[in-house]
């Protein structure tokens, strides 16, 4: 019986230096591994570096980047650093813009993503006999198998109850006395509106006392709203299919910020303009370097999301950088004549009024030559008093512009009007019309 705080108390308190002596390891062992596919023999040579210029953990820098791009020209197996018969499993994403992409594992890779995911959900003070309901899709989405497998490792009973038909989710959430879930944020407000219709009052009617919410950028007013709603503690978790899923970053106890676990990946913070290392505190696009992965290894990837380092110990113990939640990623930034706004930026001033609900859609339209900007958020309760929702949103318009320095145009909606997507909420939709 693990009667410690940590999964893996060795790992998971390493000192700073403890843990680079360990990364500078680990990152040696990877760039060799990496220099036996033809991707990366390309890739160091027009560098002009080779393997022995890795003595230090600062040489990473050195390093080439990947991205998304190298990803999708060497689809489907063409980083592959081990032979196909080696990989046991292989997730792809849905390639709407190109050709999809494709990560590979071997069943030590999958070990240990899911000793990452169990160390998570220890973390957050679950143990083997709370009952974990997972509400993510399976099949290609990480988030279903990745957490699936992680909550059995740490030996929960688990409930594989994928995604949607929220009425058979509660039902599941009441029978079989589940503890904890895994959802998108926006999928807990659904959760919790068709609680309401059925008249089920989470704090009453359930045992649920965690939360793990990601995969998808919320602000910390959304967060606080899913807790006082459902009752519980809501942690963030911060997962990519390229860096295997789920289990790559997760808040502790404390929840100022998302640990990135440093055994596994490097960690760094650039700026995307200029590739450069950003200092603590700054807001950057986080880049990652996989430390412990058979199958596809991953240099200096580029993973397009902006947050910031917030420190690098922590009072739970843990001395994993923690950083900032997410921003969003750079091609999430909406451009609204020539200035530069990010979704979350809107969500964090609704989630400010009571008065609305989470559900909000951002739509661009182009209107007498004008580019606009539509924000449209549902109301939480009928009203049909016009003076004060006037006054609603109004304050609500003057809020937005001060953050956003643009005045936008506010729907004030009733519930249930916008859409809700079964997988990660769509908040903006561009309708501008380009001009050439
Ligand atoms: P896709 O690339 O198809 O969206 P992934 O599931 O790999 O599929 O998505 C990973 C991305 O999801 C991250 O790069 C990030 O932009 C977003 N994401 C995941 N978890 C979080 C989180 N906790 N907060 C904000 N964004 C997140
Ligand atoms: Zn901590």
């Amino acid at each position: 019986m693990n009667n410690s705080p940590y999964f893996n108390p060795e790992r998971e308190t390493m000192t700073r230096q403890q843990l680079e002596a360990f990364q500078l390891e680990r990152l040696k062992q990877t760039v060799r591994h990496c220099l036996t596919n033809k991707f990366y023999q390309k890739k160091f040579k027009e560098a002009g570096i080779t393997a022995d210029d890795i003595q230090t953990l600062d040489d990473v820098r050195r390093l080439p980047f990947t991205t998304k791009q190298d990803l999708r020209e060497t689809y489907p197996f063409g980083m592959a650093c081990v032979p196909l018969r080696d990989c046991v499993r292989l997730h792809s994403s849905s390639g709407t813009t190109g050709n999809p992409t494709v990560i590979l594992h071997t069943q030590k890779d999958l070990d240990e993503w899911a000793n990452q995911v169990a160390r998570n959900l220890w973390m957050v003070g679950l143990r083997p006999d709370d009952v974990f309901q997972n509400s993510s899709g399976y099949g290609m989405f990480t988030g279903g198998l990745g957490f699936q497998y992680g909550a059995e490792k740490m030996g929960m009973l688990t409930v594989p109850a994928a995604a949607g038909n929220s009425l058979r989710q509660i039902k599941f959430i009441k029978d079989f006395g589940t503890t904890a879930i895994h959802a998108i944020p926006s999928y807990v407000t659904r959760l919790y509106e068709v609680m309401q219709q059925e008249g089920v009052d989470p704090r009453r009617d359930t045992k649920l006392k965690v939360l793990a919410i990601g995969a998808e950028p919320h602000s910390e007013e959304q967060r606080k709203r899913i807790e006082e709603m459902m009752g519980v503690k809501a942690y963030n978790s911060f997962g990519m299919s390229e860096m295997c899923g789920p289990g790559v970053g997760f808040e502790c106890p404390e929840q100022n910020g998302l640990h990135f676990w440093e055994d596994y990946y490097i960690v760094e913070i650039v700026n995307p303009d200029t590739l450069e290392p950003v200092p603590d505190g700054e807001i950057g696009e986080l880049v990652l370097t996989t430390l412990c992965r058979e199958a596809m290894p991953l240099l200096r990837y580029r993973t397009r999301d902006l947050t910031r380092v917030l420190g690098r110990t922590c009072p739970c113990g843990r001395n994993h950088v923690r950083l900032d939640r997410m921003r969003g990623r750079s091609d999430d930034m909406i451009v609204l004549r020539g200035v530069n706004i990010f979704p979350i930026q809107i969500e964090k001033i609704l989630m400010q009024f009571p008065e609305v609900g989470t559900n909000y859609l951002i739509t661009l339209v182009t209107e007498d030559n004008n580019d606009q900007m539509i924000v449209e958020v549902e109301l939480n309760e009928p009203t049909d008093d016009y003076g004060k929702l006037q006054k609603l949103s109004q304050e609500i318009c003057r809020r937005l512009s001060d953050e956003i320095l643009l005045k936008p145009k506010l729907r004030l909606l009733s519930k249930g009007t916008l859409p809700v997507s079964e997988g990660k909420a769509v908040r903006v939709v561009d309708k501008r019309k380009v001009y050439q």
